[in-house]
């Protein structure tokens, strides 16, 4: 695996590759979810470029940045392992040059209003700087990203219309734990039983899922949300949404792509999932 720190580098490497050029950015302490992504990247394109890089700019609180997951040497034995043929590690200035006070805005309109949006705000600002600066670099054919974050994959095919890019999006299905928690670099920082624990969150979306056809949205919200806020979770939202545009929605419309989508935390750390309802 080549390992480029530089972004000249890189783009040195990359123009004298033939074929189609899949990516992945991560933000590493990588698991299998990060890997599914990697695979199908390999199984679509000539050459997969990965990248790690914890992005200052989309962290909308500074504790959040600074306690957040770091396990390079194992994510490059992981990465190595699964035949990734090249690691983009930049350093901070290599991306923000100019530092992250003056970022880049980008009109991602409703999406930054609601949901993830609306609690982390400036959060998707940061995400768009860093995917443009790193799609700048890196100039792939295909952009993999997870459904796990499945605002931000909204998000990105917002910011690549905005950029008129050619670049395909391919979202990815969320890799789960045995007991349906899904995969996390996040999952690190919580107790060995709290991570048990924090597999309520995918119960209470299966079981909305399941109970869909019966009770009202609005019932499933309140008795989720009090199941889990006396379970000593701290829930930011459990809301529906239409899952092509992620319109609100305030009942079930069978009609509509739907998903249920959640933000809860646990020992002060922040989860967040989601599941397509049909
Ligand atoms: P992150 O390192 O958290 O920024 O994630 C990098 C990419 O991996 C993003 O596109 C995520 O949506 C994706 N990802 C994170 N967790 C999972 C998962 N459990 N299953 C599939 N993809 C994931």
């Amino acid at each position: 695996m080549f390992i480029f720190k530089k972004i000249a580098d890189l783009k040195q490497f990359l123009e004298k590759q033939t074929g189609s050029v899949g990516f992945v950015p991560t933000m590493g302490a990588l698991h299998k979810g990060h890997l599914s992504l990697i695979e199908k990247a390999k199984q679509e394109n000539s050459l997969t470029v990965c990248s790690v890089f914890i992005n200052p700019a989309q962290f909308n609180d500074k504790k959040d940045f600074e306690k957040y997951p770091m396990t390079l040497s194992s994510d490059i034995d992981m990465l190595s392992q699964v035949g990734t043929e090249v690691l983009f590690l930049p350093a901070s200035d290599e991306i923000y040059p100019d530092g992250i006070g003056q970022l880049a805005g980008y009109d991602i309109g409703y999406l930054d209003t609601i949901l993830d949006g609306k609690f982390r705000p400036g959060h998707f600002n940061g995400v768009c700087n860093v995917v443009d600066r790193l799609l700048e670099a890196v100039k792939p054919s295909r952009l993999y990203m997870g459904e796990k974050d499945f605002q931000q994959c909204l998000v990105v095919r917002r910011l690549l219309e905005i950029k008129k890019s050619t670049i395909e999006l391919i979202t990815c299905p969320t890799r789960r734990e045995a007991n349906g928690l899904a995969m996390s670099s996040r999952n690190e920082l919580l107790s060995k039983s709290a991570r048990e624990k924090a597999s309520a969150i995918f119960y209470c979306l299966k079981s909305i899922r399941d109970e869909m056809a019966k009770t009202p949205f609005s019932s499933l919200q309140e008795r989720y949300i009090r199941y889990l806020d006396s379970n000593s979770f701290e829930t930011e939202y459990l809301l529906l949404a239409d899952a092509e545009t992620l319109d609100l929605l305030t009942d079930f419309a069978p009609s509509q792509k739907m998903v249920v989508l959640l933000a809860s935390r646990l020992e002060g750390v922040r989860l967040i999932d989601n599941l397509r309802m049909n």
